[in-house]
């Protein structure tokens, strides 16, 4: 039986009971079978059983024999099996004090009966300690404050609870301790007495850890105390005291307790070592964790910037010694230019990912053309998969509406980043499909588009799948096969899909390949929307052209320059905005076709420049088209440009077309 009952976890036992016992009994209150745990010596004198099958009927008649007279009634009254169920259906614990015959010596004790948590059967612990020495301390303070019962009753409420309770009485500074466990007697503080709060410091001047001595001394006036508790209604510390040589934690609380028996301060302390530990615990791991992930991160970026750069100063050097050889130097320069790109998608990924984690990025929801962004898709990785010679095919199946109330540009990005990792991870020869779907969903005008991206590539393992949506993890034979990849890409596709409010899930199977389905819930717009064409257009004609290029930079100024002068165009460069303004001033009207605005320069930023331009006066200057080519690429940056007057926004770097498109849209519209 002792088994069964035991099948009680100790240290659920030892949590129950955090103070010295005289005795513990565990009883089945299904069966009301039990067993006695540990008794000290003296209890075992008594002589009682150890265990049994009714608790509720041993107690009441080994225990009537053992009783002081005066508190049998209490006690029979009260400790009766129903008494006990329905007091713990409501509380987890309650306890009662009375007194025990030990050889012939009345003795007070405190039983304390605790309900345990447990899955199997209803336990209760039960744990008689002894209070005797506080008991008798609150005998004479009460004998010294005749009627003063009350405070009796509030340090019974309170004993299992405190550590050491005082009453104190605010005017004359008298006190009494009603309850201290063990290891707060042996810190030998006084029991009772006068001049409370004077003796309080003299005291803990000795035994508080000395690192919280000063705050603590600031506070625990009687002054200051009181003031707090007029204002507060409560009075709260934490501080540590020295066990021997070791700092222990305690939270201190005192209330004002204002009854018919006069103003009294009762303070309780209890050690709240192990709750402090375990926050001090909590709080190292989170920082340790925050660190380990800046280290990992530095030490990511690091080597993933460092790697692509190695390679473009390398391969710039091989050009330079081989000039002589256009193939070597064919070579270098494509090398250069993929570990470019590699680098730049690289930093956009790392900048959206910080704007994704620090919440700044917004979607920009708007009428959206499903089908032109399925073309985009294709043609950027049809010729990835092209140059793969990969078999990719597209396919929509019960797609009715194609116009839908979305982000545009980051379903695009979505959709780009894990077909080019479809891409990526599939050897020559195999396949990559992307199927696009349509389903209405019960809510008016609201569709499930889900696209299912599939490939017969490397696949991903059972012990890596749960973690690829992680930032900056890869798999191990992505990096052994020496595939270049951030490990941002798909964190970035699952946030933005998150935020978009879809979904993204994978299956996948090594070396058989992999299958990401997507799906977005979006509202379907009513007419089909007159998709644009994104056949590759020819440059526009921009011979003769004229213009302004407002740049500080040399290197960039002469790359902007050599681009515009292979499409035929005249260029002036401006080295900040004022020397612009003042070109722009002195040509006058019709003297540039456009103007190319670097945002960051000295003397006049661009923002500043192009106010100044639209403000000349003459019509001429309010529609001269203006076109910020920036590093500053945020969202926000985009829309201070047009603010400021400008007409568009390039970011650098640039590809020559897209410039050459930009300033034809607008200067050949005006
Ligand atoms: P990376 O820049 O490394 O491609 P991603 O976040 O896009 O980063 O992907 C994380 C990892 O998931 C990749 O390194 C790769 O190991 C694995 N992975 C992603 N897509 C596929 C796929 N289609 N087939 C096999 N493995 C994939």
């Amino acid at each position: 039986m002792k088994e069964e009952l035991l099948r009680i976890s100790q240290s659920s036992v030892a949590q129950a009971l955090a103070t010295d016992y005289f005795c513990i009994y565990y009883v089945n209150t299904d069966n009301d079978k039990f067993v006695q745990y540990s008794a000290s010596s003296e209890y075992e004198k008594l002589g009682l059983p150890t265990k049994g099958d009714d608790f509720f009927s041993f107690s009441r008649e080994y225990f009537e024999g053992f009783l002081y007279p005066d508190d049998r009634e209490r006690f029979l009254d009260t400790f009766t099996k129903k008494n006990v169920v329905d007091k713990l259906s409501r509380h987890r614990k309650f306890s009662m004090t009375f007194r025990m015959m030990f050889d012939g010596v009345p003795t007070y004790v405190h039983l304390k009966v605790t309900r345990m948590i447990e899955k199997e059967g209803h336990h209760v612990v039960i744990g008689i300690s002894s209070v005797d020495e506080q008991m008798r301390a609150v005998e004479a303070y009460e004998k010294a404050h005749s009627d003063s019962v009350t405070y009796s009753r509030v340090a019974q409420a309170l004993a299992g609870d405190y550590f050491s309770i005082y009453v104190v009485d605010p005017d004359s500074e008298k006190f009494v301790e009603y309850s201290a466990s063990r290891e707060y007697d042996l810190l030998g503080v006084e029991k009772g007495g006068g001049d409370f709060f004077n003796l309080s410091r003299q005291n803990m001047s000795r035994i508080i850890y000395p690192g919280d001595r000063d705050r603590f001394m600031a506070v625990f006036t009687k002054e200051r105390v009181m003031q707090i508790l007029e204002r507060d209604g409560s009075f709260t510390m934490k501080y540590r005291l020295m066990f021997g040589d070791r700092p222990v934690y305690v939270s201190m609380k005192a209330t004002l307790l204002d009854d018919e028996n006069g103003r009294h301060l009762i303070i309780g302390t209890n050690n709240i070592d192990a709750q402090m530990k375990r926050e001090e615990e909590y709080h190292a791991r989170v920082e340790e964790a925050k660190n380990r992930a800046k280290n990992d991160f530095l030490a990511n970026m690091s080597h993933d910037i460092r790697t692509p750069m190695n390679a473009i100063i390398g391969y710039t050097n091989i050009a330079k010694d081989h000039l002589g050889d256009p193939e070597i130097v064919q070579n270098s320069l494509e090398k250069i230019g993929s570990s470019s790109h590699f680098l730049l998608s690289l930093i956009n990924d790392v900048l959206d990912m910080s704007k994704i984690e620090s919440g700044r990025i917004q979607l920009s929801l708007g009428d959206c053309a499903l089908d032109s962004v399925l073309r985009r898709v294709k043609d950027v990785t049809a010729m990835q998969a092209r140059n793969k010679s990969l078999k990719i095919s597209f396919e929509s199946t019960g797609i009715s509406h194609y116009r839908v109330r979305a982000d545009e540009l980051r379903i695009e990005q979505v959709l780009i980043n894990i077909l080019s990792n479809a891409i990526k991870y599939t050897p020559e020869g195999k396949s990559v499909e992307l199927v696009a779907a349509e389903k209405s969903l019960p809510e008016p005008g609201m569709s499930r588009y889900t696209f299912t991206i599939r490939d017969t590539g490397i696949g991903i393992s059972e012990e890596y799948l749960p973690y690829i949506f992680d930032t900056f993890t890869r798999e191990q034979n992505t990096t052994i096969n020496r595939i270049q990849g951030t490990g941002l890409g798909l964190a970035i596709t699952a946030r933005l899909i998150q935020l978009m409010g879809g979904n993204i899930s994978v299956k996948s199977r090594l070396g058989e390949g992999s299958e990401f389905t997507v799906w977005l819930d979006l509202e379907v717009l009513a007419s089909p929307v007159a998709t644009e064409d994104t056949q590759a257009e020819e440059p526009p004609d921009l011979a003769g052209r004229s213009v302004l290029l407002v740049e500080d930079n040399d290197i960039n100024a002469e790359i902007a320059g050599m681009i515009l002068q292979q499409y035929g165009l005249r260029v002036e460069r401006a080295e900040n905005g004022k020397r612009g303004v003042e070109m722009v001033t002195e040509r006058g009207v019709g003297g540039f076709d456009a103007v190319l605005m670097d945002i960051q320069m000295p003397v006049m930023n661009g923002y500043e420049a192009t106010m100044a331009i639209r403000n000349l006066g003459e019509d001429y200057y309010r529609s001269l088209p203006i076109i910020a080519m920036s590093a500053n690429a945020f969202d926000d940056d985009v829309r201070a440009c047009l603010n400021s007057g400008m007409n568009a926004h390039l970011a650098k770097p640039f590809q020559p077309d897209t410039l050459i498109t930009l300033l034809g849209r607008y200067i050949l519209q005006r």
